[in-house]
């Protein structure tokens, strides 16, 4: 994991055993407190800690355990922050799970869940939700973005996109599945500052599994920052130049990287 240049991270990632999960943080726009005092990054530490809580309960489905880790992190704020704000901090998150039989999946927001199957490909699951929002208003602000106001009306909300935070109803709306653990090699989880590899830079999601397995995910961290500083124009992007960049790997033979 690492920051943005010149950034505070607002990036997360637990691993336990057989389980992993990363958050990205989500807000806070120029100019809106998303009526809440705490920093995006105590929330994205709040959703960690009880997601971390509850994952290790193979019983337990991923949309109730990320349903129930929004309510306690709700409940966190306490009286000072109005978390009916449609701006609200909160994060994008993925999360996995290696059980006996099965490796299951859970993405929210523009995090990514990647299936290796050996042979049989690489699957991507990334819910890119939020970059396909009819007629969205983009501002040519110190990096591209969609206004405040605009998000505000699509942020959890039918046809807009979903984040954890404060709305319990959006782990009803993630990318959840499942396949049969005989079938995956290993789960990477990644925050938008990796999965940007592919999406911008033309890396196969071969080659990102590749790179990790040769040298770990401190060259995958080292092969964003370079694309990054690489790329002619990168305000043809919506979004930052740099942004935190978080990956992990779980094997289903051995567990997680
Ligand atoms: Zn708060």
């Amino acid at each position: 994991m690492e920051a943005a240049p010149t950034s505070t991270n607002e990036d997360r990632f637990a691993v336990g055993d057989g389980w992993a999960l990363v958050l990205d943080g989500a807000g806070r726009y120029p100019g809106e407190s998303g009526g809440c005092v705490h920093p995006v990054a105590w929330v994205v530490e709040r959703l960690t800690a009880h997601l971390s809580a509850c994952l290790p309960h193979p019983d337990r489905p991923l949309t109730t355990i990320v349903r129930s880790a929004i309510k306690a992190t709700m409940a966190d704020h306490g009286p000072t922050c109005d978390i009916t704000d449609p701006l609200s901090p909160g994060a994008t998150g993925a999360v996995a799970r290696v059980g006996k039989d099965q490796v299951e999946w859970l993405v929210l927001g523009d995090a990514a869940v990647v299936i290796d199957q050996g042979a049989n490909g690489c699957t991507s699951i990334v819910d890119d939700r939020v970059d396909h929002l009819p007629d969205a208003p983009v501002v040519e602000g110190r990096v591209r973005t969609y206004s405040p106001a605009y998000v505000a009306t699509v942020r959890n909300q039918p046809n807009g996109f979903w984040v954890l935070g404060a709305v319990p109803d959006a782990a009803d709306h993630a990318l959840v599945g499942s396949l049969p653990r005989r079938s995956v090699d290993q789960v990477l989880l990644c925050s938008d500052g990796v999965s940007r590899l592919t999406e911008r830079y033309a890396w196969t999601w071969r080659e990102v599994f590749d790179l990790h397995a040769t040298s770990g995910p401190e060259a995958l961290i080292r092969a964003v920052r370079t694309a990054e500083l690489d790329d002619p124009n990168p305000r043809r992007w919506r979004g930052k130049r740099h942004d935190d960049a978080t990956v992990v790997v779980l094997r289903t033979d051995t567990g997680s990287d």
